[in-house]
């Protein structure tokens, strides 16, 4: 009896949010292994935008994900805005064995999100295919600390094996559950420069050392 009250009791929270990234770095399969716990290696490419929803509990609440699993084809950019909406978090995916979906978070995804994104968006920046390690492309410690630089949640997961699916969507859960007591985490367009010009000297050491190209 006591046990049905305290159910009552829980919060439930929605959360909306966003994946983004190039095409074919995972986003539907990262999506579909997560709400499903299943990995489809011929669903086809997202048209548009496909929606999922998955309920995770949490210590003191019930969150509910509703994940908008964006096209990552130029014709479709033009939609993003609209999913950006009110959204609560984003994942910007690029895949660790491909270079250029990894070039594409800065050069397109970081700059979309900042462009259209509400203004405490919960960025998290993740690699995907960890199952490929033998054909990474993306060094694990560059793309972290380019992800801490931009104030990012970071890791990289496999659809296909399914690490770090959940552990990933259940620390954005916790990030947003503070996040009026903290900033890290949380995309705030005042302090994020993508032009890179911020000039602190061992900033900028630091980047010469990890991230040339940038
Ligand atoms: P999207 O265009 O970003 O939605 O990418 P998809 O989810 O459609 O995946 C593109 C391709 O990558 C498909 O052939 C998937 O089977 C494959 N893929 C996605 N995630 C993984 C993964 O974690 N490991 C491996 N090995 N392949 C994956
Ligand atoms: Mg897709």
């Amino acid at each position: 009896m006591a046990e049905r009250h305290e159910q009552k009791r829980k919060v439930v929270e929605k959360i909306k949010l966003v994946l983004v990234g190039n095409m074919d770095v995972g986003k539907t399969s990262l999506a579909v292994r997560f709400a499903r716990s299943a990995f489809d290696e011929n669903h086809g490419s997202t048209i548009g935008a496909s929606f999922l929803a998955k309920a995770v509990e949490m210590s003191d609440k019930t969150i509910i994900f509703h994940i908008w699993d964006t096209a990552g084809q130029e014709r479709f950019h033009s939609l993003i805005p609209m999913y950006l909406r009110d959204a609560r978090a984003a994942i910007v995916l690029y895949d660790i064995t491909d270079e250029n979906s990894f070039k594409n978070v800065k050069n397109i995804w970081m700059p979309k999100l900042q462009k259209d994104g509400p203004e405490n968006l919960q960025v998290a920046i993740v690699g995907s295919k960890l199952d490929l390690t033998h054909l990474r492309q993306v060094d694990k410690q560059r793309a972290e600390h380019f992800a801490q630089k931009y104030r990012c949640l970071f890791t990289e997961t496999s659809a296909k094996t399914g690490a770090n699916v959940e552990k990933l969507f259940y620390d954005i859960a916790d990030s947003l559950s503070d996040t009026a007591t903290r900033s890290h985490g949380v995309l705030r367009s005042s302090t994020i420069h993508l032009d890179d010009s911020d000039n602190e000297d061992h900033q900028v050491k630091e980047r010469k050392k990890c991230c040339a190209e940038f």
